[in-house]
């Protein structure tokens, strides 16, 4: 390592064995984990798709360092992508906790020539789509999660923030450009024509090239991609699935916002609670220990759920803490018209649920057809029964694209849901 302070160090990957000696100084880490960086004991918890994850472990404690590297991970050096994604993520984390204190690990230390965070090692904390996939039931996090999408999106948008203040945001997420392109052609377009890159599981062929046929969906899918490249709305967390989130039965945190960016609030809304009704449909597929009755109704609450706090918090929200350029008070409540603001809060409530539907029935056509599956259907060996939970899943997901301006509620969504899951066990 470098000692001269006037360069800044050229950017090198860490390893178990360099780690203690490269980042010992650092009292971030040092606090935490114990001031002998010898003692420490590191180990790379290897399951993300693009950047380095390294657990560090002292007398004292541990934290977590996340790294980037100038390629995916998952590919490797042939698909090179910018180190400045930690730069974004690091941005993302701190404002995410301005926001909805507590949902996100706390940031201790940052280093942008290494592309390299140190943060709160959350433990006992599991992925949420692990625990999913084991069939347990985490009692909070519909609720943690709606908070958490209510306070961040309404918090990080016109509605509340100083005009400058949300432009200058604006600019500096802009520049994700490289990770926001893999959204764009990952999510939107790849999963609707035969892309190099995807992959199905081959008894869907049919039904795949059925949808790549369908005119109308392929219009809506192109509609919902101009609405997130075009609605510059609010910062998104950009990547929020199940395998974005932490849990213990007491707690819900979200990691990983390395994707974030300006762009509707509906997006992460409705990436989420897709990921909740993919996890629904693959149940059947992980019944070797017994039904997954419960689950199933479980996760439909959860779904529920989620989008229910969402709205009772965005309310509030938007009655208590509507400070920004729109929908300003001036013309509202300070005029006397509070039921003004009652009617233009519905009407926002009401295009943000029928976009979320949108984006829901788009990420659940990219986890079955595009690059990047999830491990719901993909941990389901049997192929036939892996074929039979996905493709309810694939209907379902065109019928809430294709439809979305007609469905009426979550009881509507979900009831549709349980109709057609029994498919895949008749
Ligand atoms: P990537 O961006 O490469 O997908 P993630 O941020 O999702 O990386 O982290 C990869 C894995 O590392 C997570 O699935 C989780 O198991 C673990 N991990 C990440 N951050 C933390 C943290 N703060 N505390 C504990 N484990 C973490
Ligand atoms: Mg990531």
């Amino acid at each position: 390592m470098t000692a001269d302070a006037t360069k800044p160090a050229s950017f090198e990957a860490l390893a178990i064995d360099t780690l203690p000696a490269r980042l010992g100084h650092l009292e971030a880490l040092a606090g935490r984990v114990g001031p002998d960086a010898l003692a420490w004991k590191v180990r790379e918890v290897g399951d993300g798709n693009l950047n380095l994850v390294f657990i560090v472990e002292g007398p004292k404690g541990a934290v977590v360092v996340k790294q980037a590297l100038p390629y995916v991970r998952l590919v490797g050096e042939s698909w090179p992508l910018p180190l400045k994604r930690s730069f974004f993520e690091y941005h993302a984390l701190t404002r995410q906790q301005a926001r909805a204190p507590g949902a996100v690990p706390q940031v201790l230390h940052f280093d942008e020539a290494q592309a390299l965070i140190v943060m709160e090692y959350l433990s006992p904390h599991v992925i949420l789509r692990k625990a999913l996939i084991d069939g347990r039931e985490l009692p909070r996090v519909a609720q943690d999660l709606g908070l958490f999408l209510a306070r961040t999106l309404f918090r990080g948008s016109d509605l509340a923030m100083p005009a400058r203040a949300r432009k200058a945001d604006l600019a500096l997420f802009a520049d994700n450009v490289e990770l926001c392109d893999i959204t764009e052609n990952l999510v939107f377009t790849d999963p609707y024509f035969e892309a190099e890159l995807n992959r199905h599981t081959p008894r869907l062929s049919p039904l795949v090239a059925e949808l790549r046929a369908d005119r109308d969906l392929k219009v809506e899918a192109q509609r919902l991609k101009h609405l997130f490249a075009a609605n510059a709305e609010t910062l998104l967390h950009g990547d929020l699935h199940t395998g974005s989130v932490m849990v213990t039965e007491q707690e819900t945190r979200v990691i990983d916002p390395e994707f974030a960016f300006y762009g509707p609030m509906a997006f992460d809304v409705g990436m989420l609670i897709a990921n909740f009704w993919m996890s629904f449909f693959s149940q059947a597929g992980h019944e070797e220990n017994g039904p997954r009755d419960a689950m199933r109704a479980y996760l439909l609450r959860v779904a529920a759920g989620t989008w229910a706090t969402f709205r009772a918090e965005f309310r509030r929200l938007w009655r208590t803490e509507r400070t920004g350029m729109l929908y300003a008070g001036s013309l509202f409540e300070n005029r006397g018209d509070p039921l003004g603001a009652e009617q233009a809060l519905d009407a926002v409530l009401h295009s943000l649920w029928q976009d979320m539907l949108g984006f829901a029935g788009v990420e659940i056509h990219r986890r079955i057809l595009g690059l990047a599956h999830n491990a719901d259907f993909e941990t389901i060996g049997d192929e036939a029964l892996r074929a039979r939970c996905e493709a309810p899943a694939l209907r379902f997901g065109r019928h809430l694209v294709v439809n979305r301006h007609r469905i009426q509620g979550m009881e509507e969504v979900n009831g549709l849901a349980l109709l057609i899951e029994k498919e895949t066990r008749a």
